[in-house]
This record gives C-alpha cells, sequence and structure tokens, in this order.
C-alpha cells in the first residue's frame, strides 16, 4: 500500500477498501525498514500521524469535508515551522527549536486531512546540493546508497522515491525541489515566485525562495498544488490572484505548444549522457505534436555568479537573528553578550552556512556594494529580460534538470565551486521568478535524470500539462528503486 500514489492511495480510501490508519501504519512498518539506510528524516512523528490517520478516518466515515488529501502519509521539510515539532533546518543552532506556530503551508495540508508522517533533512538552512552540508546527518540515495540525493530538499526527494512519505513538501531557492527530484526519481514543481505562501519557511534568500511539491508522479504534484496554491495575508510576497484547479491541467495532449529547447543547457558542461537523453525526449515532445525550436539565452552564463552574490547578501541578513538569544542553542558560558553571540554562532553554524554569511556580508558592506551587489541584481534583470524574449516566441523551455546523474556522497563535499555549478540549469529560473517542473527522463547506470520544464510567471496549468502527456507516454516513472 506504502508504493501507491494519492490520487491512487484516495480511491482506496473513497472506497473504504482501506483505511488511513491502516495505511499510516503500512507506511511506518516500511519506513522502520528503510530509514536505516536512507535517513531521509531528522524527525519522525508516528504518535502524532497515527492521531491525525484517525482523525481522517472520521473525517472519511462522516463523509466530513474530505479532499484528495484526507489521510494521506506526507513529510515536511525541516525548515518549515510545525507548532510543537522540532524544526532544525538541519542546523545545530536550531536543533532545540520547536515553533509556537505552523508555517501556512502545514497548516493547509493539515486542513486538508494529510497525515505528517515526520520532517525531512536538507542542507542546513537549504545551503547546498546534496544534502550533505546538513549539521545533522547525511541522506542517502535510495537508487544507490553511495550516491548523495541532492539537495537541499534531499531528505523529501529520497523519502518520496524510498516510498517512506505518499508526497512531501521542499523548498526551492536555486533548485532544491528540482535537483534532488531529478536524482531521486521523483517529480518536484517550483511555483512561481508568490504563487505559494512562505509564512513559517524559514528565510534563506527571501527573493527566491519558493515551497512546492515532490511526489511520485505528476498527477500528485497537480493535487498537493492545489493545496498549497494561494494568497496569503501573512506573506506580503504572495500574489492575489484566482488560483485554477490544477488537476483540470492533466490533459494528455499537447499538440501545437511551442517547446523552446535551451542551447546553452545542452552544450560543455553537460554529461554527453544526460544530452543524449534530453535529444530523446526532444523527439517525444514532437511525435507528441508539440513544435520544437531552438532558444538561446545568453545571460545564463552569468546567472550561478548572480545568484552566489544575491542568495548569500540575503543569506547573511536573514541570518543576523540566530543570536542565541530569540531562537534555538545558546553557547553556555560566555562572560558577556558579544562573547556569547560569537560563540554561539561560531559553535551553532556549519561551515557552508558560514563561507555564505562572509560572502554576503562583505557583498553588502559599503564600497562593495555597488561593485557586487547592486551589479548582481542588473545582471538578474538582464537575465529575466532574456526569458521574456524567449517566451515570445514559445510557451514552454526545455532543459535537463542536472548536468549529471547523482554523484556519489564524498565527490564534490571539498570543492564548493563544483557544488555551485551543479545548479547551473536550475538556478536561473529562480532569478526570474519563473515556474519549473522536474520529471524523470531517462536513466544512467541505473541512476535517474531529470527533465526541466519552464513555463512563464503563473502558467503552472501549462507545465502541469506538458509534464502530465510526457508522463503518459513513457515509462520513465515506472521504474523503482529495488530498496522499496
Ligand atoms: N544549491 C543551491 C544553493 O546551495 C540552491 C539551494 C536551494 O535551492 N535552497 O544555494
Amino acid at each position: 500500500m506504502h508504493k501507491k500514489t494519492a490520487h491512487e492511495l484516495n480511491k482506496l480510501l473513497a472506497k473504504k477498501e482501506s483505511s488511513s490508519q491502516e495505511l499510516t501504519t503500512a507506511v511506518f512498518a516500511h519506513l522502520e525498514k528503510v530509514e536505516p539506510k536512507i535517513q531521509a528524516f531528522v524527525t519522525v512523528t508516528k504518535e502524532e500521524a497515527l492521531k491525525q490517520a484517525k482523525a481522517a478516518d472520521e473525517r472519511l466515515k462522516n463523509n466530513d469535508n474530505v479532499t484528495p488529501l484526507t489521510g494521506i502519509p506526507i513529510a515536511i521539510k525541516d525548515n518549515m515551522c510545525t507548532k510543537g515539532i522540532l524544526t532544525t533546518c538541519s542546523s545545530k543552532i536550531l536543533s532545540n527549536y520547536k515553533p509556537p506556530y505552523d508555517a501556512t503551508v502545514v497548516e493547509k495540508l493539515k486542513a486538508a486531512g494529510a497525515v505528517v508522517v515526520g520532517k525531512t533533512n536538507l542542507d542546513e538552512f537549504a545551503m547546498g546540493s546534496s544534502t550533505e552540508n546538513s549539521g545533522l546527518h547525511k541522506t542517502y540515495n535510495p537508487w544507490d546508497l553511495n550516491c548523495v540525493p541532492g539537495g537541499s530538499s534531499g531528505g523529501s526527494a529520497a523519502a518520496v522515491a524510498a516510498n517512506e512519505a505518499v508526497m512531501a513538501t521542499g523548498s526551492d531557492t536555486g533548485g532544491s525541489i528540482r535537483q534532488p527530484a531529478a536524482f531521486c526519481g521523483v517529480v518536484g514543481l517550483k511555483p512561481t515566485y508568490g504563487l505559494v505562501s512562505r509564512y513559517g519557511l524559514v528565510a534563506f534568500a527571501s527573493s527566491l525562495d519558493q515551497i512546492g511539491p515532490l511526489t511520485k508522479d505528476v498527477t500528485d504534484t497537480a493535487i498537493m498544488l492545489n493545496v498549497l496554491a494561494g494568497h496569503d495575508k501573512k506573506d506580503s510576497t504572495s500574489v492575489d490572484r484566482p488560483v485554477p484547479d490544477y488537476q483540470k491541467s492533466l490533459v494528455n495532449d499537447i499538440k501545437n505548444l511551442r517547446i523552446g529547447i535551451i542551447k546553452e543547457l545542452l552544450g560543455e558542461g553537460i554529461e554527453p549522457k544526460v544530452k543524449e537523453s534530453i535529444q530523446q525526449t526532444m523527439k517525444k515532445f514532437e511525435e507528441l505534436g508539440a513544435k520544437i525550436m531552438e532558444v538561446s539565452l545568453p545571460t545564463f552564463a552569468y546567472a550561478v555568479a548572480t545568484y552566489y552574490l544575491i542568495a548569500p547578501a540575503e543569506a547573511s541578513s536573514n541570518l543576523g537573528r540566530y543570536d542565541g538569544v530569540k531562537y534555538g542553542q545558546r553557547s553556555p558560558n560566555s562572560p558577556d553578550l558579544l562573547t556569547m553571540y560569537n560563540n554561539t554562532r561560531a559553535e551553532g553554524f556549519g561551515p557552508e552556512v558560514k563561507r555564505r554569511i562572509l560572502i554576503g556580508t562583505y557583498a553588502l558592506s559599503a564600497g562593495y556594494y555597488d561593485a557586487f551587489y547592486l551589479k548582481a541584481l542588473k545582471v538578474r534583470t538582464v537575465i529575466k529580460n532574456d526569458f521574456e524574449r524567449a517566451f515570445q516566441n514559445c510557451d514552454l523551455l526545455l532543459s535537463p534538470t542536472t548536468t549529471s546523474a547523482a554523484f556519489k556522497v564524498g565527490e564534490k563535499s571539498n570543492d564548493p565551486l563544483a557544488m555551485y555549478l551543479s545548479d547551473i540549469a536550475t538556478i536561473p529560473v529562480n532569478l526570474a521568478g519563473l515556474p519549473a517542473i522536474s520529471l524523470p527522463c531517462g536513466f544512467i547506470d541505473n541512476l535517474p535524470i531529470g527533465l526541466q520544464l519552464i513555463g512563464k510567471a503563473f502558467a503552472e496549468e501549462t507545465l502541469l500539462r506538458a509534464a502530465f502527456t510526457y508522463e503518459q507516454n513513457t515509462d520513465w516513472h515506472k521504474r523503482k528503486p529495488s530498496i522499496i
């Protein structure tokens, strides 16, 4: 039962062929078997989950406000606040932090009747691409335990791929939903900036962060997005516009859809086998009736450098609040306040977080602000304009999600630049605030690879339709890791 998707399980629950309590028990039985190997979770909330499952069963029994997520076991990335439940951001500095409130997305998922099985591991404060930067422990790729699951939502992607949860939330600042989705062979969607509330998401880089779904297939992504999307007055960046029913976009038809292939993402730095898969994917889309054209986005080359000024600048400011007074851990035995601040931050933050704070503080400091931060903001606008130009002639853009399949644990952990470059296909999308989805499109030596589709702002429906059509006409999503 734990292997099924939410839409399959919803049918079973609706027909009373199974109960949420049975399902949740089955998910935990499986989770307890595989979790010692995968280590996707920071906190498992079995007791609360079984209570929520019982409440969901009541709802199902009385047909009381039943939604497609009622009774479905899900996981939450550990940078989203959960009332009374540890929310660590996989950082030592927050290792004892229990928020007094739920993030809006958590509140909405709970209100829909979803059952929260636990909180998933991430790179500390979502800074990284492999989950190796977690201050707590590493997570391993269900397809090959010697490989990373990607990051920063590596715990969520691995949990879904290994059937430890039916679906999970992720957050994406520069690729953190899509890249782990690609590495773990699941579907991940980064919504348009402003579509989903970030209230209660621990901020990393506020002009880039978005929350989105990680699921076993495209249908489940639409189902979860239906719950996540929408205006929230508690998040001033959330946009007040009507939310469509995304399940209605799940139509197996892309005739005459114009898809632009990003030339810059099929050249240097992309592994030949990834290119081959993308070329086959293009053929498939053509066969299905799409019109394929090549597009060039020449400013892509500057995206990673731009991101590594803007994201750390915002992070250095956002992380100023961890001072040992307001949240989380405090270093004991400091003789005075300033030493206490210093010790708390020196002991609480890991090396990657410190690196980002240093880069960000430098880029924002007087004398360097104009040369670095302001320049990066200008380049960001140029990148956005590049996308706008490309979208004059096409409805969607297509690229690989990553340059390779999942890499080995330890392979890039001592080389931050190599790690940063693993996000060249995903980062430009965040800089422009656009929506993008990653879904399985092939394998290299039994490791999944992902296809990225990028849409115009708030064009999630087109993205989902194209992704659904591709999925319905291919078998990649049916291949599963042997560990499940
Ligand atoms: N890998 C990128 C980084 O390290 C993106 C992370 C993210 O999207 N949260 O910043």
